[in-house]
């Protein structure tokens, strides 16, 4: 199945075998390991605190950022949606950017990318028009851009996912590599809009990368919102305090 096919396909649904393109996956594969974005990313643990995104004296955590023109009002909108949910369940709300140094740049390049927490200057989210516009994935590039792992790579998966290496691609192999993350004292959770569906990254179409452990039938991989547990983490690495949830 080509690259375009399995776009097409990984847009049909939500269900668990929808997989995102995320990260340099369509630069591995259009681009041949084209380097456009950061590879590395920063861990959850923040030595530094550089890499969260500032408070205000308010409590409210402001993170600047600016929407490329070549999106349509309707994919802005997509957007904007997908900032909001995040601030009504938080303390992070999103702020277009007037003069601050650091903000995120959304942009409508190749495939879903993000850095994970702020890096520094502008930092590029891409958004491409085809196949990354929809809420959950906006969602997911956005947890990223506050910090947030891939959850299968958090530094306890071992005992909650078996990564099948046999079925994944050399060049891929980095996107399974376990992280020294801050796990914030949340359990692991498989239905955490920022955990691969099974078949992510697969050498031959439908091949398992991901398998739960033990139950293997769990669902994992949903794109559709933020979990509870994804909500609870932002809330408390941002030390959200009583901000009260509106769900
Ligand atoms: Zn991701």
């Amino acid at each position: 199945m080509d690259i375009f096919s399995r776009i097409l396909e990984a847009n049909k649904g939500n269900n668990s075998d929808s997989f995102c393109f995320d990260d340099s996956e369509i630069s591995d594969m259009l681009l041949e390991g084209d380097m456009a974005f950061p590879k590395t990313r920063n861990a959850m643990k923040c030595l530094n605190d550089y890499c969260k995104w500032p408070k205000s004296p308010s409590g409210q955590v402001e993170v600047p950022y600016t929407i490329a023109s070549d999106f349509y009002d309707d994919e802005k909108a997509v957007i904007e949606n997908a900032m909001k949910s995040i601030t009504a369940k938080t303390c992070v709300c999103f702020v277009l950017r007037k003069n601050q140094v650091d903000y995120i740049s959304i942009e409508n390049l190749l495939g879903c990318s993000s850095a994970v927490g702020r890096s520094g200057g502008k930092q590029q989210l891409s958004l491409s028009v085809d196949g990354c516009v929809s809420h959950g994935i906006i969602e997911h590039e956005l947890l990223h851009s506050l910090g947030f792992h891939h959850e299968h790579t958090r530094s306890d998966r071992d005992q909650y996912v078996q990564i099948n290496w046999q079925n994944i691609p050399q060049a891929s192999a980095y996107n399974f590599q376990k992280k020294d993350t801050n796990n914030l004292n949340t359990p692991y959770d498989y239905s955490s809009i920022m955990h691969y569906g099974r078949t992510a990254f697969a050498i031959q179409y439908g091949k398992e990368t991901i398998t739960p452990i033990p139950n293997p039938s769990v669902q994992i991989g949903q794109r559709k919102e933020m979990s509870n547990i994804d909500i609870q983490r932002i809330n408390k690495l941002y030390e959200c305090g009583e901000h009260i949830t509106h769900i």
